[in-house]
């Protein structure tokens, strides 16, 4: 049995949690749920969005599956999300995007990985006023946190038989940071000559991924671009509902669905419990538990397929408890 935190998240998070938690019973996948709050859960609960307690409970598990937590825009307390990753040093978010069969999208075919680096750039959240009327952020690249996530891209590239890794930058412009990351992905492309090694600039890149999608394998990016590039991706294959999110340390690792709360539909039973449901799928293939991930994969490939058991952001008209009860059946 591995024991894993699980944040359920709020919004449609504890809606999708619940769902995940039923089909990981009919699979029997050896997982004990350590079910902590973090978000609103955790201000309601504990008067705190990052609880200690949650927190003690991921570093002792060292895995966890969160769904999505309630972050507020401008002022207010700090994203969970952003604080997670840097305290646990979760250098690596890994976003893998494919094509479902079923799932109505402009493209077929698309088979494309995300390695985001996750603890630098604009995110470390170094920002100030200057005077009244301006405001400035810091941005920072570390030769260290960028070959780190190069690392990790080639050597996921290696592990599963990918081709061609694509460094994102904005080295035109930005010379001195970006260039410090392209210089490090370059170093680190130099030590694995069997995988083919390119870069482009994120704007171009939008046009490419909108026009030949088909074409990019693993793509490489610092933060911010890689928070943006991995939406529009998710759009290439059917919407965030549909694709999983991973962070990764060395430490540790926390699994989540990449969509926020979805307020407008919380509490409807309309939610589409897919993506937490594949993030929870890569978080058995992590815990060395790949045969059950791939069974509840194809229960859910199933589902998506015949179109007749989902979610109205699918197409479908059914609840999150009736699509959760058909991939039970074909599990
Ligand atoms: P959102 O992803 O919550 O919603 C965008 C649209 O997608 C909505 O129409 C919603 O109904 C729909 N949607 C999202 N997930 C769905 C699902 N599983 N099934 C069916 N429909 C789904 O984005 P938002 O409205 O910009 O953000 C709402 C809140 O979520 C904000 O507080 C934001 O900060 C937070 N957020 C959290 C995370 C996270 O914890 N990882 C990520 C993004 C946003």
């Amino acid at each position: 049995m591995h024991r894993v935190t699980l944040i359920p998240g709020d919004g449609i998070g504890p809606e999708i949690s619940a769902a995940v938690q039923e089909i990981f019973a009919a699979a029997a996948a050896p997982v004990l749920w350590d079910v902590h709050f973090a978000g609103q859960g955790g201000i309601d609960r504990c008067g705190d969005p990052l609880p200690e307690a949650t927190m003690a409970s991921i570093r002792a598990n060292k895995v966890a599956l969160k769904g999505p937590l309630t972050t507020q825009v401008g002022e207010g307390y700090r994203s969970i999300n952003v604080t997670l990753r840097q305290t646990l040093d979760l250098y690596c978010n890994l976003r893998p995007v494919k094509s479902l069969p079923g799932v109505r999208s402009r493209y077929e075919g698309i088979d494309l990985v995300i390695f985001r680096e996750n603890t630098e750039d604009l995110y470390a959240g170094v920002e100030h006023r200057v005077g009244r009327y301006a405001a400035e952020s810091v941005k920072i690249i570390t030769t260290e946190a960028s070959v780190r996530i190069a690392q990790a891209a080639f050597a996921y590239a290696a592990r599963h038989g990918r081709k061609r890794v694509t460094a994102v930058h904005k080295a035109n412009i930005m010379k001195l940071t970006d260039g410090l990351f392209l210089a490090s992905a370059r170093e680190v492309a130099k030590l694995n000559p069997d995988i083919r090694y390119d870069e482009v600039i994120v704007d171009n890149l939008c046009m490419q991924l909108v026009m030949r999608p088909e074409e990019y394998d693993v793509l490489l990016a610092p933060n911010l671009y890689g928070d943006i590039v991995s939406d529009l991706c998710a759009g290439l294959v059917g919407g965030l509902g549909v694709v999983p999110g991973a962070n990764l340390g060395e430490g540790g690792a926390v699994f989540e669905a990449v969509h926020g709360t979805a307020p407008d539909i919380a509490g409807r039973n309309a939610a589409n419990p897919a993506a937490l449901l594949l993030s929870a799928a890569m978080m058995l293939d992590y815990l060395g538990e790949g045969p059950t991930a791939a069974r509840i994969r194809a229960a859910l490939e199933a589902v998506l397929a015949e179109g007749r058991a989902v979610t109205p952001d699918l197409g479908g008209s059914a609840t999150t408890l009736q699509m959760t009860d058909e991939i039970i059946r074909k599990l």
